[in-house]
């Protein structure tokens, strides 16, 4: 099936889309696609920050098959995440392109083998971990192809590791600008989801891309509906939430300790759910084989660290639930984007409370980084603070965040239900006066607790042994409840008007505390919210906000035991390939199959994910299963 072009210009105008259509199946190119598989195609050097799930991958795969075809080599795809490896030349594998990978999980005849198809050009693409290209052997190796014109271009993937900055670095990311050096003439394409200046910059400069042309696509997630509830009694919240909206869903429960992840998975486990705990502690036998069950089995739910994450690319995490809030706007914009991959709808779920924000302050209060890092930490936890604070609409808050415009979503909690609001600013003056009082009481200083004990009027034994009762701020917050007190308090240190101190996250004003005294801002406050039970009948996903492309048409009975029939046979034909099922097909491609029943091969290839050599492979089966089940 090799064509011949006449021209590079020739192949540039035409054969991207033929490829896409006639290997992957699918009938377009997404956003930026298609520009950026143009520019690498026609040699250029590109920088793509696309969010998780937009599609990068095919950015440099489709250049990579044309550049093939045309006689120009192999390209080498740079990745982090060996684990990732062998699923992703699998899933090459399945379309029919020739690939393999180069890492430290193979013997020495298997590597052997694989260099010896490198050098012979059969390869399309080759993976492979930074450590190995940068080895002597391995450049040698690319230096031959290059002499023959081989090497038809690098794609980096995950190239934010290359930055100190990130969340990431990786030593090994540093070297890679010799490929720069050394094949100046291979088109270079850099990939990542990590959107902020600071990265960015880093990455264009340590890897010398600056004559690369940049591509940022929009960072909005349409089809994931945030949420953001205020603590209460997580454990349970988070059982209604997964019950009532996500029976059955595989997807991420992210807690902050070891300790917290093997708690909540236990107890996840008590309730019915199939969860798996998952984190840097476990035996790596454990990880591994949590991690195949997620990937691999349907409906599983992984209770983890933000050690799991990290280029996990199943297409079908319908949630990702956040029981501790996540270190800034980045970790948590990475983390919710595992959810939805596939473009259909999927949650992004979030309690928070207190005690959060005062873990958060200590953690880098107590960190052993310089003062320089420390400020930038305190900096981007309060920007996460806001979000989750805001009565206005996330998204347009976290897109803001990422410097891009956008109007209320229509899909987040605060668009779909605004909340109540109150005007707290006479709260809010009173609980910083009794902090003052405290000061001038003794200098003391004292916690959460103690404070709205005292607002309150309560006479604990702390209150009267620290003459209390005799502030006059005692018992002047006696009309607010315990739990609106709490509210208020978070606020003003989410806001900056309160500094969290020391062991007891003791309270002190921060000089904006005096604005705020003087009654010259205002605060206003959600009212705190009873969790609503949300019942399975009055769920409606299909209605939900702007999804990408118009929600799939709900699959009627019949349908839906053809999906399930299909679903039996994909999970044999993928235990068969020792892969995980969604490489197979898509839960999307199999529900179109379900709903369309092609009856002929012509039919089955109109349908999005089947290319060519899966109607090849399958065609026949998938006819006979959709026949049989009718
Ligand atoms: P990323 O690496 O950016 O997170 P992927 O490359 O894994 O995203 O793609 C996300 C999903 O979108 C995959 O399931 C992929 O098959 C699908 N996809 C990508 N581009 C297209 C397209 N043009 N048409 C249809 N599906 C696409
Ligand atoms: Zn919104």
């Amino acid at each position: 099936m090799n064509a011949v072009f006449e021209s590079p210009a020739q192949a540039l105008a035409t054969v991207p889309q033929q490829v896409l259509h006639e290997v992957f199946g699918y009938g377009a190119f997404r956003g930026e696609q298609r520009e950026i598989v143009e520019h690498v195609v026609g040699g250029g050097d590109a920088l793509v920050l696309m969010p998780t799930g937009g599609g990068k991958s095919l950015c440099y795969q489709v250049p990579a098959i044309v550049r093939h075809r045309a006689g120009q080599g192999v390209a080498v795809v740079v990745s982090p995440l060996i684990a990732l490896m062998h699923d992703q030349v699998g899933a090459l594998d399945e379309l029919g392109v020739r690939a393999a990978f180069l890492n430290s999980t193979l013997d020495g005849d298997e590597a052997r083998r694989v260099e010896r198809d490198l050098l012979s050009g059969a390869l399309t693409l080759l993976y492979a971990a930074p450590e190995r290209i940068l080895t002597p052997r391995f450049m040698a190796m690319l230096q031959s192809l290059n002499e023959r014109g081989k090497l038809s271009l690098f794609a980096i993937d995950e190239a934010h590791c290359v930055s100190q900055w990130g969340h990431d670095f990786r030593e090994e990311y540093l070297g890679l600008s010799a490929l720069h050096e050394q094949f100046p003439g291979v088109p270079r394409l850099a990939l990542t989801a990590t959107a902020d200046e600071h990265t960015r910059a880093d990455i264009v400069q340590r890897l010398k891309l600056e004559d690369a042309r940049l591509f940022v696509a929009s960072f909005d997630r349409p089809n994931i509906r945030y949420t953001i509830v205020e603590k209460d009694d997580p454990r349970r919240q988070l059982l209604r939430f997964l019950r009532d909206e996500h029976e059955d869903d595989a997807g991420i429960v992210y807690c902050q300790s070891r300790k917290k992840v093997e708690e909540t998975a236990t107890w996840l486990a008590a309730e019915g759910l199939d969860a798996l705990p998952y984190h840097a502690g476990l035996d790596a036998a454990v990880r591994r084989r949590h991690q195949d069950r997620f990937l691999r089995e349907d409906g599983v739910v992984m209770v983890a660290t933000i050690a799991f994450g990290m280029g996990i690319d199943k297409p079908d995490v319908r949630f990702v639930a956040h029981l501790d809030l996540p270190k800034n706007i980045e970790g948590y914009y990475q983390e919710t984007g595992r959810a939805g991959r596939d473009g259909l709808p999927a949650d992004a779920w979030m309690s928070y409370g207190l005690a959060d924000v005062v873990n958060q302050r200590r953690m880098i209060d107590e960190s052993e980084a310089g003062e320089d890092f420390k400020r930038l930490q305190r900096a981007k936890l309060d920007a996460l603070l806001a979000l989750s604070e805001a009565h206005d609409c996330r998204r347009v808050r976290l897109l803001s965040y990422f410097g891009q415009a956008s109007e209320p979503c229509g899909n987040c909690d605060n668009c779909i239900s605004p909340p109540a609001t109150w005007d707290a600013t006479e709260a809010a003056r009173k609980a910083l006066s009794c902090i003052y009082r405290f000061g001038q009481a003794g200098g003391q200083r004292y916690g959460a607790v103690h404070l709205i004990d005292v607002l309150r009027g309560k006479l604990t034994d702390k209150v009267t042994q620290r003459g209390h009762e005799r502030l006059s701020t005692f018992g002047i917050g006696a009309d607010v409840s315990e739990a609106q007190w709490r509210l208020v308090l978070r606020q003003l240190i989410a806001l900056g008007h309160v500094q969290t101190e020391g062991e007891f996250s003791t309270l002190a004003l921060a000089d904006s505390a005096r604005q705020v005294l003087r009654g010259e801002v205002a605060v206003r406050l959600r009212v705190p919210a009873e969790i609503k039970a949300r019942g399975k009948a009055t769920r409606d996903r299909t209605s939900r906000g702007a999804a990408p492309k118009p929600p799939p048409v709900p699959l009627d009975a019949a349908a839906t035991a053809r999906f399930e029939a299909l679903k039996a046979w994909r999970a044999e034909v993928a235990r068969e390939h020792n892969l995980p099922a969604y490489i197979v097909f898509q839960n999307a491609t199999l529900a179109e199959m379900a709903r369309e029943q092609p009856a002929t091969l012509d039919a089955l290839a109109g349908i999005s994910g089947v290319g060519a050599k899966k109607l090849d492979a399958y065609g026949a089966e998938i006819l006979r299963v959709l026949d049989s089940a009718a």
